[in-house]
């Protein structure tokens, strides 16, 4: 049976393919529609074909009445104390994540207690839903998860050596999480961004090499979740201003850096904080039949989803104040936020949605399975 090296490299925007030495001369290239939300949720398109609705999930955190988190609410109701200055609230912050093992990023202390962290990666152990890595038997997982630092190069060193020493696997699928992080703090309009993008390039090739030699029969796919837009402008909201204290009993939000969730029992409420965030003039509420096609009808993910235009992200977010340069999470249908798949393999078309995008890994990675040549 082929043996596939799946290499999944979070944000690597499919404009960015271009002016690639390696990649870019696979024999095959598609472009990915990724879906609503953050890699959190466009990982479990692509790898389990499931859109929020069927994952269960809507961003990292999430609102939600039961938390387990709420019976600490007194204690971090105390730790608002420490909310200024913003350094302090910061040091704060990462101390409650390093007790709690969470991180709780910026998340007011007011109501900290009534969120709830829902994500999680679709290639990561604990995610409970069935996905290509459940399916498929045998496949050799490197994660970036594992290390703290030079994540990257920690993950193609240990996948050498994985080549060197092991051989009870049927595919290899590695996990790449440090080109999201550059993008977003420096920009790509950046030297690091054009390096780190070349060095990418080199160091999928080698290792490509590396399994070539080693299995006659092979493949190779890479693939990436979202694209990446220059950010241009910020916003500032503020709810509680305009509409009194944020409770569970008036109304809750959220503010990602792109997307702004609010749930309220009181319809009048809620129409009003539309019609503020609308008159903002930089984003919509998503319609019913938006949320239909985008897989979040659910309720549980905000009685409103206010999304922002290309370009513009909230500061400060739930996720501090810190400006970064370059930003996804916008409508899937922009350019900018094409992903990408390259493969040694013939791909079935020349543009995927993320959920298709499963269709096709499975199709690859079975194909000896259904033509019946498994030996
Ligand atoms: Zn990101």
């Amino acid at each position: 049976m082929r043996k596939n090296l799946i290499i999944f490299i979070d944000a690597f925007p499919f404009g960015s393919l271009e002016g690639t030495a390696f990649l870019a001369t696979l024999p095959s290239r598609a472009k990915i529609r990724p879906g609503f939300g953050y890699s959190v949720n466009v990982k479990a398109e692509l790898f389990g074909g499931l859109k929020p609705d069927a994952a269960g999930y809507l961003c990292e955190w999430t609102y939600d009445p039961d938390s387990a988190l709420r019976k600490l609410q007194p204690l971090f109701t105390a730790l608002r104390l420490f909310s200024h200055p913003y350094l302090l609230d910061r040091v704060v912050h990462k101390i409650v994540s390093k007790i709690l093992r969470q991180n709780v990023f910026n998340i007011p202390f007011d109501r900290l207690g009534h969120y709830r962290k829902t994500g999680c990666a679709a290639y990561e152990q604990t995610f409970d839903k069935p996905t290509l890595f459940t399916e498929v038997d045998g496949i050799r997982m490197v994660r970036y998860s594992k290390y703290r630092t030079d994540r990257d190069n920690s993950v193609f060193d240990e996948a050498h050596r994985v080549l060197e020493a092991e051989n009870d696997y049927s595919h290899i699928f590695l996990s790449l999480a440090d080109l999201d992080a550059l993008m977003h703090r420096q920009g790509m309009n950046s030297a690091a961004f054009r390096e780190k993008i070349q060095a990418l390039d080199q160091q999928v090739e080698k290792l490509w090499s590396q399994f070539r030699k080693k299995h006659r029969d092979a493949g190779l796919i890479v693939l990436s979740d979202h694209g990446m837009a220059p950010v241009t402008d910020t916003v500032s909201v503020k709810l509680e201003n305009k509409f009194g204290p944020s409770r569970p009993d008036t109304y809750m939000y959220f503010i990602d850096a792109t997307i702004l969730r609010a749930w309220s029992r009181d319809s009048n409420l809620t129409n009003s904080i539309e019609q503020y965030l609308t008159e903002l003039g930089h984003g919509q509420v998503l319609s019913q039949e938006e949320r239909k096609r985008y897989g979040i009808s659910s309720a549980r993910f905000g009685d409103l989803i206010f999304l922002l235009d290309e370009g513009v992200v909230f500061i400060p977010s739930f996720f501090g104040k810190r400006f970064p340069l370059a930003m996804h999470g916008y409508r899937s249908e922009l350019e900018s936020q094409a992903g990408m798949l390259v493969s040694s393999e013939s791909l079935t078309a020349d543009e995927f949605t993320s959920t298709r995008v499963f269709e096709e890994l499975r199709r690859i990675v079975t194909q000896e399975l259904q033509v019946g040549t498994y030996a």
